[in-house]
């Protein structure tokens, strides 16, 4: 079985080609951080006009470098939502317009079932098993029971981990995206500075990161009226300690809570060095549940995990129409 995955929603436009829904045959993946950077985060506008212009080139590029025809594609998968409306529209028409012109299969794919399915072409999935999800609009806990459903058992209740990063990296003047840098700063720095950590209700599974990014500038500020300086490295430091320290004490706990067989790690934050570490420290003694941590190059917007979600819902029967649109909102469940 072979499906033509195509991700256009947000900043980078990808396609891919998977095999039984675990095998990379090709991944292609243009990157308009260059074009984004100036402005201090991803412009709409911007981003709709670079996947115009890339994306009959990137899918041919994901054929060829397959080494495959149309002829021998199954589906077409696309990411329907959530994400920039704009941005989605391009992928979604392209992949109508293909699969139509070609005689194949649509199939509509959730962005973060796909950041969750990323991890399947590490291993097969074992039920039950939990996904904490940490990318740039997502923050989430989600329980799967079987293929291809999905229950938020927790979320953030304000910015998403990646957005706190990026807004701290912003105050910290270090360039777009800002998570890359404050993980590299905080291996330079001592966790210093005192920062809150946001636990909500003794048995809630959700989060809350707006207030530690608010702890931060506000740390930043006061020094700076006393005419004092912070270490940034001990800052972002102390930051990332806070973020992490949350995420794992709550995975952990959920993880047990569901007796769960595998724990995965989805989504852009999951590229984070310390974040790894300590998943895989925290996890490291439990030997009844099995980590998944996938490469960075999965861990960012691609399109293998739009064809590895995509493959399961193909098998599924799951089937778009030519009345595909855009889903900004999309929910997952
Ligand atoms: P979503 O998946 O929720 O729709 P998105 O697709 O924009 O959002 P991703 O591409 O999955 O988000 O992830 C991008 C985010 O990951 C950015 O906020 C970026 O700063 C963050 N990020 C990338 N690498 C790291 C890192 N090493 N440490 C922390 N954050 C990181
Ligand atoms: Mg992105
Ligand atoms: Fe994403």
């Amino acid at each position: 079985q072979l499906i033509l995955a195509i991700e256009t929603s947000c900043d980078e436009t990808a396609a891919a080609v998977i095999k039984d829904g675990r095998e990379i045959l090709s991944n292609v993946v243009a990157s308009q951080i260059e074009s984004h950077k100036r402005f201090g985060g991803v412009v709409p506008e911007i981003a709709s006009r670079h996947h115009v212009e890339a994306i009959t080139v990137v899918v041919e590029e994901a054929l060829e470098q397959a080494g495959q025809t149309w002829e021998a594609i199954d589906a077409v998968a696309v990411t329907e939502g959530p994400g920039l409306v704009g941005a989605l529209l391009i992928g979604v028409n392209a992949a109508k317009a293909m699969a139509f012109a070609h005689g194949k299969p649509l199939v509509n794919v959730h962005h973060i079932a796909g950041h969750i399915y990323a991890n399947r072409i590490l291993t097969e999935f074992q039920f039950p098993l939990l996904a904490l999800v940490v990318s740039g609009g997502h923050t989430e806990l989600v329980l799967m029971r079987e293929h291809g459903s999905f229950e938020v058992i927790g979320e953030t209740r304000d910015d998403a981990a990646g957005e706190a990063y990026d807004k701290v990296a912003r105050t910290l003047k270090l360039p777009y995206p800002g998570g890359p840098h404050i993980d590299r700063l905080a291996h330079e720095g001592k966790p210093t500075v005192k920062l809150p950590r946001a636990w909500l209700e003794e048995d809630s599974y959700d989060f809350s990161f707006s207030g530690l990014k608010s702890a931060v500038i506000n740390t930043l500020h006061n020094a700076s009226q006393k005419g004092e300086t912070i270490a940034p490295e001990d800052l972002a430091c102390s930051f990332q300690e806070s973020v992490i320290d949350v995420l794992v004490t709550k995975t952990l706990k959920a993880a047990e809570q569901f007796g769960v067989k595998q724990v995965l790690l989805a989504g852009g934050v999951a590229a984070n060095k310390g974040l790894r570490a300590r998943l895989e420290e925290a996890f490291g003694e439990k030997k009844d549940i099995e980590l998944i941590i996938p490469p960075l190059y999965l861990c960012t917007d691609n399109a293998v995990m739009i064809g590895a979600a995509g493959s399961i819902a193909f098998e599924q029967g799951r089937r778009a129409g030519m009345n595909l649109n855009a889903n900004p909102g999309l929910d997952l469940e």
